[in-house]
């Protein structure tokens, strides 16, 4: 299989036994571990459990920032914790206090990519990335989110789950179909998962994807963030 591939980590809090179970799975594939985590949420003992882990982990792993507090400030359906509609200086001291944190708690493994939550992110928001310097931004391709190229964007093509009417994980074998079809077609594919609404099940499924995948490249985000702005 030719092309490279990314696969995200939404939802980080803690090294939970489901991240842990889907951790390796990764591992097993050489897969590079992007764990996009909520600020707020990671307490000093969770960043520690993590690191820890990290040393001992057989993949490469980085930490994304996915929001600040990973709450819904919409009042309609559209979800945002970063969006247009929402006071630009607030944004910005969220941000920079989400980065503050990650940066104390994982010190070089934080890599400064922003995963904003429901995958959303508006100009206000980018704005405060460019001027802050994060490397890159990370969204599905069909967010509303601007292009700006300031921010290098680490595309997700694929969520292989279907939402609605409750969260169940799509056949993997057709998950599997579309992401190669996409190599083949764009020489890259991004899979945005969320660890812990994976049972068993999804862990072998994510597993038998990976072996459809073999001999795929496997940038980190933040190279292809850098490979984005060059
Ligand atoms: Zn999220």
């Amino acid at each position: 299989m030719k092309g490279d591939f990314v696969v995200r980590l939404d939802d980080v809090r803690d090294l939970s036994p489901r991240l842990e179970a889907i951790w390796q799975v990764l591992e097993r594939h050489a897969v590079p571990v992007h764990l996009g985590a909520i600020p707020i949420d990671v307490t000093e003992a969770a960043a520690l459990a993590l690191r820890a882990r990290a040393e001992r982990s057989r993949s490469r792993v980085s930490v994304q920032q996915h929001g600040y507090r990973h709450v819904n400030h919409g009042l309609d359906k559209r979800r945002y914790e970063f969006a247009d509609e929402r006071d630009a200086g607030e944004q910005r001291s969220d941000l920079l206090a989400g980065r503050a944190i990650l940066e104390q708690r994982f010190g070089a493994m934080f890599d400064t990519v922003f995963v904003p939550p429901w995958d959303r992110c508006g100009q206000k928001g980018l704005d405060v990335l460019a001027e802050a310097g994060f490397a890159g931004i990370s969204v599905i391709e069909t967010s509303s989110t601007p292009q700006d190229a300031r921010v290098p964007r680490v595309p997700m093509t694929t969520d292989p789950v279907q939402w609605k009417p409750v969260a169940v994980h799509r056949p993997w074998a057709g998950t599997l179909q579309e992401i190669a079809a996409r190599l083949e077609r764009d020489g890259y594919a991004g899979l945005e998962l969320h660890h812990e609404i994976m049972d068993a099940e999804a862990a072998a499924g994510l597993d038998l994807l990976l072996v459809g995948l073999k001999g795929v490249g496997l940038p980190t985000m933040l190279e292809v963030a850098q490979a984005r702005r060059a």
